[in-house]
């Protein structure tokens, strides 16, 4: 079989790591992929947007399965792209992808069909939503409608703070015209847990849950990233949780999916709160998370090939999924000064040399330059370590991260802390 994997990010290099233990996979391509998917892959210049010639590629390569990784693509409607080509492709079509790419559909769908969630109103106009804004208790949290990177969350703790959120968002358009709509929502309190699901329309079968480090610094300070560093599964959170979050969430909103013509096929990933009134879903993705694949799909036992190839013919359920009982934690190395600004291009030291057991480096912003490995991004790794317990993977995972370095690399040092006390 030939797949082509989409995207250039850590994501994407698990997934191809995760895809070369079938047998039956002869060859992988990944567009545009990086410096480490590279290595396990034949890297194709052509980006994740540019769906005539990423089309025409797989025509020309008889490629067998597209995996598309990234969410941009997945809203602008890829799928529907390569299914109109009849290319078999693993992820969402455009109308399911909605989910991720509206925060108004996606909520507009949990009220109609009473799935826990923030309480909440949408606006399109700056006026009303500055006078009912006004009205509410603090914090807040101000949502842009649309994609924008991670960025168009604010979670506000002052009236000044909200004013400032809604005009950057509706006036100012900082987000552009992901910004033209809002959702204002009540904060929720707790504990934040994700978990991924492969879905095929009806059948969900829930991964093990993961938990994602957004700030970029120690304590959960500073500003948001794309994520810091993650960790599988959870000791820490009962079983109890983990399972009233997949019967009475993600099963009600794959299947609403299907009630409103728009099956969902691919991976739903639900971010939840853990509330004092049990779970609530603070926002769904249409795809893996970036960094949470990293330590979800090492603990995958069954082929990840096997669960695409069933996902796409709708046999799900006939697939018993296995995970391994051990741990994984990712820490991921960042250039200085990201998520801000940050120059690129420094080389990346000591790759060829990590030696703790079980360790995994998947790439991210990185490139090969002149026949070295170079800083390319903002994340630039994820280093993963594995053990019997978090305790355990979590030491490997910093041993590991220890041995490599470049200019400005930075990282947090208590990433799966919390699951330690
Ligand atoms: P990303 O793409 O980074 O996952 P996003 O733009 O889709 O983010 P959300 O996941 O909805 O945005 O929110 C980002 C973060 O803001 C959440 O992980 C959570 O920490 C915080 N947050 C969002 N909504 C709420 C809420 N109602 N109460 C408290 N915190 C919230």
């Amino acid at each position: 079989m030939k797949v082509l994997v989409i995207g250039r990010g850590g994501r994407e290099h698990a997934i191809i790591w995760a895809l070369k233990k079938s047998a039956r996979i002869e060859q992988i391509y990944c567009a545009p992929g990086n410096a480490g998917t590279a290595e396990l892959a034949d890297n194709v210049d052509i980006g994740e947007l540019e769906f005539a010639r990423l089309v025409t590629f797989a025509k020309e390569k008889a490629i067998d399965l597209v995996v598309v990784g990234p969410d941009d693509p997945l809203a602008a409607g890829i799928v529907d792209e390569f299914e109109a080509a009849s290319i078999p492709v693993y992820g969402p079509r455009k109308n399911a992808a909605e989910i991720e790419g509206s925060k108004i559909f996606m909520k507009d769908l949990l009220r109609k069909y009473d799935i826990p969630t923030a309480k909440y109103e949408t606006f399109t106009d700056y006026e009303a939503a500055s006078a009912y804004l006004m009205q509410q208790s603090l914090p807040i949290v101000i949502k842009a409608d649309g994609l924008a990177a991670g960025k168009g969350v604010s979670v506000c703790f002052t009236r000044e703070e909200a004013d400032k959120a809604l005009q950057e968002t509706m006036v100012d358009k900082s987000f552009g015209a992901a910004g033209d709509k809002v959702v204002i929502e009540e904060f929720l309190e707790g504990q934040e847990m994700s978990i991924l699901a492969f879905v095929d329309g009806e059948t969900v079968r829930a991964m093990s849950p993961a938990q994602d480090h957004k700030q970029v610094f120690d304590n959960d300070k500073g500003p948001n990233t794309g994520g810091m560093g993650t960790y599988s599964p959870l000791p820490h959170i009962a079983q109890s949780i983990i399972d009233d979050s997949i019967e009475n969430i993600i099963k009600p909103t794959a299947r609403a999916m299907v009630s409103e013509g728009r099956p969902f096929r691919g991976v739903l990933f639900a971010g939840l709160m853990i509330t004092k009134d049990g779970p609530k879903t603070i926002e769904f993705n249409a795809r893996f998370g970036d960094p949470e694949t990293q330590v979800v799909l090492p603990r995958l036992e069954t082929e990840l090939l096997d669960i695409f190839l069933a996902s796409i013919d709708g046999t799900l359920k006939d697939i018993d999924i296995k995970w391994s009982a051990e741990a994984a934690v990712c820490v991921v190395l960042a250039s200085g000064g990201y998520p801000g600004s940050y120059p690129k291009g420094f080389p990346i030291e000591g790759l060829d040399n990590v030696s703790t057991p079980g360790a995994l480096v998947f790439h991210a912003g990185t490139a090969l330059k002149d026949g070295q490995i170079v800083t390319n991004g903002g994340r630039v790794l994820g280093i993963v370590g594995r053990g019997a317990g978090i305790a355990e993977a979590r030491a490997n995972a910093y041993a590991a991260a220890a041995g490599i370095s470049f200019e400005g690399k930075q990282n947090r040092t208590d990433i799966a802390a919390k699951a330690l006390v």
